[in-house]
């Protein structure tokens, strides 16, 4: 990594040597000097090594270098009951049983940072600010240092507030009680994982770095500068980056590994209708097994139009979740950078404005005739009837997490596609950047400037799902953009690097 040589020097473990204090520029300065000056700056050094000795007491005891204490914990969402599974609006019937257990892990950091990861199609904003507020409460949580990252399973429970028009079959009573008493659930569970991540800090180091997966394909067909259908467009834009946090003990035994990706957890399609967590859930599972007593949590980056290839069986799912973890173990025994200061948070939340809606006759026509999204028109109807407001505009979180100079982490809500993350690695230093998607809120697909013009699913008919009744306008890019320009530190552009 460029910086590493730089952020290495003293303090964290390395010798003075490293500190440029007795390297060949200062023994030229040395020998430049008369003998009393130079025994007085040796007492002066040895007074200062002393105190620096002292100072770090606790690390001389231990081989590594450590960054602060760390909390890890985990609880387990799994439904107890059947329920209906989100992200396929195919599904007809609530799931048939457990094929693979769902988790939500959370890592605080000393200066109460909590981030936490969750197995399920994506945490609402109405949920992650319901936690917060009981954070707030009961630990002092401040809202930007409080970040929610979901790993969209396919193959999770629905939640109440996400995805409103999922299913054209629509859902029964007892099937909406069942998604409510799971949602309410969930929020408990969201905020005990996180009190206990706070309540159990032990020395940590953390340290980083970024691998390499290739199992995501861009999933836009493409042709004549048009959508065409779902497929995999072998020449189309992908982030294959893996970046990787290491959390290790004093005694250098592997507590926790976060780690993210720029693919869907859509291995498993609509016809299996079994709680499972996808590649991620596997992923989390062959970590913590190779690795006992290490916590593994997977968040997901710009992977709105990514696909996992292959994808459509089980084995699938798991020959990726493994791939992740062959990885993981690839770069922990690389390495990684030394992450020596908790992360400083920044939160704003900007309004992504949504172009004109329909004319009520093309919704009209839509349930008249019974097509594709006549559900979703109908609703819209109702509200009209009603007298209430469209949507104009759509409440967008931005978050970013810096570790000093040495890693700015973005958090984008919402079905990112991944020219997002491109930019960000053009318009900053792609060595120190991470980008995750899907976090604090999942409002919708969150399209760039080219794929508004190509059109397709994630502009406008995935909106139907999302309950939107436009698309967003083109511009939504640059104000992202501006947005994660304004929070992150000029010091991570980088003018000179060229790409
Ligand atoms: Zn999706």
């Amino acid at each position: 990594m460029k910086s590493r040589a730089k952020l290495d020097y003293c303090g964290n473990g390395k010798t003075l040597l490293h500190c440029g204090l007795f390297a060949e520029g200062g023994n030229r300065y040395a020998s430049a000097m008369k003998i009393p000056q130079l025994i007085a700056m040796l007492i002066v050094a040895g007074a200062a090594v002393i105190l620096l000795l002292s100072q770090n007491a606790g690390a001389q005891f231990h081989s590594v270098a450590l960054s602060g204490k760390v909390g890890v914990a985990t609880v387990d969402i799994t439904p107890e009951k059947p329920i209906r599974l989100s992200g396929y609006g195919s599904r007809t019937a609530p799931s048939e049983g457990v094929e693979q257990k769902l988790f939500a892990k959370a890592l605080c950091f000393q200066n109460k940072s909590i981030l936490l990861t969750v197995d399920t199609i994506g945490v609402p904003a109405r949920v992650t600010k319901r936690v917060h507020d009981e954070l707030s409460k009961s630990i002092g949580i401040k809202r930007e240092n409080f970040v929610i990252c979901s790993t969209h399973s396919h193959t999770a429970p629905t939640l109440h507030g996400t995805l409103p028009y999922m299913f054209p079959s629509g859902l029964s009573d007892e099937e909406k009680a069942v998604i409510k008493d799971y949602t309410d659930d969930l929020i408990e569970k969201l905020v005990a994982v996180s009190e206990k991540a706070y309540e159990s800090p032990q020395p940590a180091r953390v340290s980083w770095g970024k691998g390499k997966l290739t199992f995501a394909a861009n999933r836009r067909v493409i042709e004549d500068g048009k959508w065409k259908g779902f497929g995999v467009q072998k020449d189309g834009p992908v982030d294959h980056s893996f970046p990787m946090i290491k959390i290790e003990d004093a005694d250098k035994k592997l507590i926790a590994i976060f780690a993210n990706y720029a693919c869907h957890c859509t291995t498993l399609g609509g016809n299996f209708n079994r709680v499972h967590g996808d590649w991620a859930g596997v992923a989390q599972e062959e970590i913590e097994k190779r690795h006992p007593g290490a916590t593994a949590l997977i968040a997901i980056g710009c992977g709105a139009d990514q696909n996992p290839e292959p994808r459509g069986e089980l084995d699938m799912a798991v020959a990726h979740g493994k791939a992740v973890a062959d990885e993981v173990d690839r770069l922990l025994v690389a390495e990684l950078q030394h992450l020596p200061k908790n992360p400083t948070g920044i939160y704003n939340e900007i309004r992504l404005p949504l172009e004109t809606p329909p004319d009520r006759s093309v919704w009209e026509d839509q349930v008249e005739k019974k097509l594709k999204g006549h559900h979703f028109a109908k609703g819209m109807l109702g509200k009209l009837d009603r007298g209430e407001p469209l949507d104009t505009d759509v409440s967008y979180p931005i978050q970013s997490w810096s570790f000093g100079e040495d890693l700015a982490m973005v958090f984008l809500a919402g079905e990112v596609v991944v020219d997002y993350a491109n930019r960000f690695y053009r318009e900053f230093d792609a060595d120190r950047l991470w980008i995750n998607a899907y976090s604090n809120d999942v409002p919708c697909y969150i399209p760039s400037r080219r794929i508004h013009a190509e059109r397709g699913y994630e502009v406008d008919y995935s909106m139907v799902y999302y309950g939107k009744p436009a698309r967003l306008t083109a511009g939504v890019e640059d104000q992202i953009a501006e947005e994660v320009a304004a929070q992150i530190s000029p010091r991570f552009k980088t003018p000179d690097i060229v790409r």
